[in-house]
């Protein structure tokens, strides 16, 4: 069984602006259905705008859809009496650390979800040792969330999910507030949690780069999936990519920019080893001509 499922999910905002008496209305997505197996690393890119959040908030029951349906672990998240197990199943990591932290104690934000589950208080102290320890936390047990670096919170929020057991976990633009060494502390998280527990990763990204290690890539705009595919697939598409004006992996588009200059370079190099060895075959050196 699917662990998401969405069945033709539109999603229009209505809102007021102003002093008008009728909201104003704004369709954020169009007709998608689409399904994500247990254990897969989905990326979602796009633009700003293009649908990413409104989608991911529709993956924990935080937005029912306008029309269509979206199960997560089998259950219809129109349905009230499923909301709390939907967010059991899938936990959601925000952009802004700040914004996560409830308690003025890492151990006591770590277990703060379980407290409003109703879980033994003992069973709480357990799995917050053992996902703070996870998240290579464990020594800032005691420590005040604040005095964390941003990679830091956010792993603190991980483990805050994690705790509950979650068989998906969503992460929207998680990393976009966060320096190179936060962004690498939390995407090789995600990657071991992926791996290591069999979690199913959700990752919102503007960055390409993060992408490249996904099973699978959505690409979205102006409220639908416009490309799926694996890295390979999506980012072998390089010129459709940069046509609507979003940009590929800094290896991707050097390989784009060799293959314009004329050397022999296949589509969809997606590391710096791959493009090693195309360049070798491509324009091999003088001494390995001769051999
Ligand atoms: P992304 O995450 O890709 O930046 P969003 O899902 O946030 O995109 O937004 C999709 C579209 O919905 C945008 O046009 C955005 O302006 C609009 N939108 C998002 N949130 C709201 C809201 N609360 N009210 C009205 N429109 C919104």
């Amino acid at each position: 069984m699917s662990i998401i499922r969405t069945e033709n999910v539109s999603y229009e905002y209505r809102f007021y602006s102003g002093d008008e008496s009728e909201p104003q209305t704004k369709k954020a997505l169009h007709d998608l259905s689409f399904e994500i197996e247990p254990g897969q690393f989905l990326a979602i890119l796009g633009h700003n705008g293009s649908g990413k959040s409104t989608l991911a908030r529709h993956l924990n029951a935080l937005l029912v859809p306008t029309e269509g349906t979206v199960w997560v672990d089998g259950k219809d998240t129109s349905d009230d009496y499923e909301v709390l197990n939907i967010r059991q199943s899938a936990g959601m990591i925000f952009q802004n650390p700040d914004n996560q932290i409830v308690a003025s104690v890492v151990e006591e934000d770590v277990g703060f979800g379980l407290e409003n589950l109703g879980v033994p208080t003992e069973e709480i102290w357990k799995r917050v040792g053992e996902t703070l320890e996870r998240m290579g936390m464990s020594a800032y047990r005691d420590s005040s969330p604040n005095r964390l670096s941003g990679g830091q919170k956010q792993r603190v929020a991980i483990a805050g999910v994690i705790a509950m057991k979650p068989k998906c976990i969503i992460m929207d633009e998680a990393t976009a507030m966060l320096d190179p060494n936060g962004r690498a502390e939390v995407l090789r998280a995600a990657h071991e949690l992926n791996r290591e527990e069999g979690i199913t990763i959700i990752l919102i990204t503007h960055y390409m780069e993060e992408a490249v290690d996904a099973d699978m890539v959505f690409l979205m705009d102006k409220g639908e999936i416009i490309m799926q595919g694996t890295p390979k697939e999506i980012f072998s598409r390089a010129g459709e990519i940069r046509e609507l004006k979003l940009d590929v992996p800094a290896v991707t588009r050097l390989a784009c920019e060799l293959k314009e200059a004329g050397l022999d370079i296949p589509d969809g190099i997606l590391t710096s080893e791959e493009l090693s060895a195309a360049i070798e075959k491509a324009a091999p050196p003088a001494g390995k001509n001769a051999e």
